[in-house]
This record gives structure tokens, C-alpha cells and sequence, in this order.
């Protein structure tokens, strides 16, 4: 791929979907949003935007609600599961875009495309691994190293890793296969059901902010203690509650003890995403390229 070329993305959501056509460094040079609606009229919407306009695509990154099989060793790759989404349970996403689109594509999930976003040109960007969680309808969260995301079986769910519950909570989680992961006890439904009101209603020092703080700082111990990232950013419409990230940041130190690396500590260790709403179908064009390739100037 030469400098000149243009890379496409596609940000496939739950409402709305995002093509774009850019270069490497992330740069959008056309966009278009349409609606999410059944797959075929989103995936001829996508042949009309990439196969028209005179911009050849060298390749094609796809950010993709889930769940996805991103695993392109499976036999589905590239196939949506069981969704509540009308008509894109089993669609074979990938291989209709293959058919309309003559260009190589990737695909990660939407968190993963953000998090490439994030390493490319936002907060994780001057990092060799760190981790993106997103704190919103649900909990997720991708790994990124040197750009890409780290290969996988499945896309990670961190927010279904099992926390320990404080001695005093007696509220029931609200997923439906755990009693004490992190989503169940502490992803928005479950702040909601349990204090009938979202974070920010909350002062930072009162009990019901400390014990999302607890659950959020137990669920970062986990990957500081398993991954060891250089940082972690932390996003999604339960972490702009007002002080919570410097709460997690306190929990975590509190949590790890002596085991948390000393550069966990650091003021910024645990930060908000530094991109917009672009992030998502930046992140899918850069699904596409190297960490190397966008940024070759890495800053120090
Ligand atoms: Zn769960």
C-alpha cells in the first residue's frame, strides 16, 4: 500500500451505520450514515458508497456490533450470532460485503475499533498494549498491542469476568448467566436497578459512587494483574459520571497493593477515550494498517 492510497471503514451499530473512505492516518475524506436496517439494505447501501464516487479502496476494516465471530480460523467467520436485531442473527456479514465490495476486509468489533482508534491517535496511542473498556448498556472492552487488537477466539468480555461482592450488597445482578460479573452488578441497567438512578446523580463521595468505584476497580485489578497494560482507557456513558475515573484509579491502587506495577499509580494510568464519535469508523480503517504504518513518528 502506497501513501496515496485510500482505505475504507465501515462502523456497523445499533442504530446507525457509518461507511468512510480515508487514508491511513485516519483521515476521513467522504462519509456517509444511513440507518440500521435489515442487512440487505444496509449491505447495498455500502456496495453504492465504496463502488461509486471514483475513491478505490485498497482495503476495508469493518467495526461490527456484536456477537461476531472475528475469529478467521472459524468456519462462520464473519457471521453475526444470536441477535435481537431483525433479520441479522446468522447473517453472513462479511461474506456479503465480499461479494459487493472488491477489496480485502478485516473485521473486529465496534470496542475493538474504538480501542484501534484510541492506540492510533487518542489516548492509547503512545502505549505498546492498553486496554479500552467501555462502561455504558453493557460492559466491554478490547486489548490492544503495537495497533491491532490481540488475536482471539471470540472477541474478550471482560465484563462478564466475576467480581467478588461486597459483604453489604444483597442487590441482584442483572445478567442472566452471572450472579457477580462486573455487567450484572455495575454496567448502567444494573446501576439503575439497584439505585433507581444513573451514576450522576450521585456525589463522589456518597456510598452508592464508592461501590461502583469498588466493582470497576476490582474488574481493572483483574486485567492490570492478567495483561499488565500501560494503560487502560475508560469510556461509555457510566464513566462520565463526574470523578468516577479518578474513584476506579483509587480503588485499583487500593485493590493491587504491592502487585500494581508502579506506573499504575501515575496520575493518567486510567483515562477517558480521547476521540469523539468518529472513533468508531476511524478505528475501523485502521483495522486495516499497521500501528507502524499510521503513525511512523511515535511520540515519546
Ligand atoms: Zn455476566
Amino acid at each position: 500500500m502506497h501513501d496515496a492510497a485510500y482505505i475504507g471503514g465501515i462502523e456497523l451499530g445499533g442504530t446507525k451505520t457509518v461507511f468512510a473512505i480515508g487514508d491511513r492516518t485516519g483521515t476521513i475524506v467522504r462519509r456517509h450514515t444511513v440507518a440500521t436496517r435489515e442487512p440487505a439494505s444496509v449491505i447495498a447501501d455500502a456496495c453504492a458508497f465504496f463502488n461509486t464516487g471514483g475513491l478505490h479502496i485498497e482495503a476495508l476494516g469493518v467495526g461490527a456490533f456484536g456477537p461476531v465471530v472475528v475469529d478467521r480460523n472459524a468456519a462462520d467467520f464473519g457471521h453475526l450470532l444470536d441477535t435481537n436485531k431483525p433479520g441479522w442473527s446468522g447473517f453472513n456479514l462479511m461474506g456479503a460485503l465480499a461479494q459487493g465490495i472488491a477489496a480485502p476486509a478485516q473485521l473486529v468489533t465496534d470496542v475493538g475499533a474504538a480501542a484501534i482508534a484510541e492506540q492510533h491517535l487518542g489516548a492509547l496511542r503512545d502505549v505498546d498494549i492498553g486496554v479500552y473498556l467501555t462502561i455504558g448498556t453493557g460492559i466491554g472492552g478490547a486489548i490492544v498491542c503495537n495497533g491491532q487488537l490481540l488475536p482471539a477466539l471470540l472477541h474478550p468480555e471482560m465484563g462478564h469476568i466475576a467480581l467478588h461482592r461486597l459483604a453489604h450488597d444483597r442487590a441482584p445482578s442483572t445478567c442472566a448467566f452471572h450472579d457477580t460479573c462486573a455487567e450484572g452488578l455495575v454496567a448502567g441497567p444494573a446501576i439503575m436497578a439497584r439505585f433507581g438512578a444513573s451514576l450522576d446523580h450521585f456525589p463522589p463521595d456518597s456510598a452508592e459512587f464508592a461501590l461502583v468505584a469498588d466493582y470497576l476497580g476490582q474488574l481493572c485489578s483483574n486485567l492490570v494483574l492478567t495483561l499488565s497494560p500501560q494503560r487502560i482507557v475508560i469510556g461509555g456513558g457510566v464513566a462520565h459520571a463526574p470523578g468516577l475515573t479518578h474513584a476506579v484509579h483509587q480503588a485499583i491502587v487500593r485493590q493491587l497493593g504491592v502487585y500494581g506495577p508502579r506506573a499504575s499509580a501515575q496520575p493518567g494510568y486510567l483515562c477517558p477515550p480521547a476521540l469523539a464519535q468518529d472513533a468508531g469508523v476511524i478505528g475501523a480503517m485502521l483495522c486495516t494498517v499497521s500501528a507502524a504504518a499510521s503513525h511512523p513518528a511515535v511520540i515519546a
